[in-house]
């Protein structure tokens, strides 16, 4: 009896024992110190801009920062900080916005790039890592085109979501200018892709009739119902940075059937805990965004 109690008590330490050698590997120091290090870093890595690494697992050097407004945008949000990307991206946001302001679709109302020397952030995203995503609104408040916004709005205005996932179409935030914003930001060649609800391209391949070369780049993902995600391609002269696969062949518009299916549901929503799994999860960083990080861990 006695014997028995003992066992038990043994065996309760031994799963004790094992949870915590499990939660101690899964949260290892050192690389608890170089996570806060990406978060922590207030100033970009010296040196010629290069993004390095994969968009969920580098960093970059010589970033540059988004201004907080110029023609035709506005950064929001801004007390995140998240403001740093490769000049090929800020360049891109700029003439994009440009041409926002040209065509009187703006403004473009921006939200996170990245961290000064990017890097895995603490929350809110898994990628944004290599300088080379951004997040840009797709509604915009109607006072917005009649003045800037001020630095209150832009902190705490929400952003509209333009597609009704119950209806399973877009919802009345969406308009014909959001199309045109996609496309004209889609056009450059700078762009990988960008993300959207699979509703609001759904709703891109019935009206487009002319022009649906853009559509390829517009790539179905969870959520991006109030926001686009815009993924730039690794720029010339980054040669440790890490492209995306090629883009699949055609517009992909006969291909969206999937997300709509009732069957695949179950399926959609473990890809989606998985994805929401890998935020906050510490990615295998390249060697040079390491030692970057060690300059800051100091
Ligand atoms: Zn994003």
């Amino acid at each position: 009896m006695i014997l028995s109690i003992v066992m038990a008590r043994v065996h309760k330490l031994a799963i004790l024992a094992l949870v915590l050698a499990i939660t101690s590997t899964s949260a290892m120091p050192e690389s608890e110190a170089k996570s806060s290090a990406w978060s922590r870093a207030r100033k970009p890595a010296k040196g010629s801009a290069e993004s390095i690494g994969g968009y969920s697992a580098g960093c970059l050097r010589g970033a540059v920062a988004m201004p907080a407004q110029g023609p035709g945008f506005q950064t929001m949000r801004p007390s995140r900080k998240r403001v740093f990307g490769h000049p090929v991206l800020i360049e891109y946001l700029q003439r994009v916005a440009n041409k926002i302001n040209a065509s009187h679709l703006g403004p473009l109302l921006i939200g996170d790039l990245g961290q000064p020397m990017g890097g895995p952030a603490p929350s809110g995203h898994s990628s944004h890592q290599s300088g080379l995503d951004v997040d840009v609104w797709l509604w915009h408040p109607a006072v917005a085109e009649k003045r800037r916004l001020r630095p209150k709005e832009r902190e705490s205005l929400q952003a509209k979501k333009v597609v009704d996932a119950k209806k399973k179409q877009v919802s009345a935030f969406w308009s014909d200018d959001i199309g045109e914003l996609l496309r004209l930001a889609a056009s450059e060649p700078e762009v990988s892709r960008i993300f959207v609800n699979p509703l609001i391209k759904q709703r891109l391949c019935q009206a487009t009739d002319t022009d649906r070369d853009y559509l390829r780049k517009l790539r179905p993902w969870y959520g991006h119902d109030d926001h686009m995600h815009i993924r730039l391609s690794c720029p010339a002269e980054s040669e440790e940075c890490v492209n995306q696969d090629e883009l699949p062949e055609g517009d992909g518009c006969s291909e969206l059937d999937w997300w709509f299916d009732d069957e695949a549901q179950a399926a959609r929503k473990l890809g989606k805990a998985k994805y929401q799994e890998r935020v906050g999860a510490l990615p295998t960083l390249p060697d040079s965004c390491n030692e970057m990080a060690a300059v800051v861990a100091k």
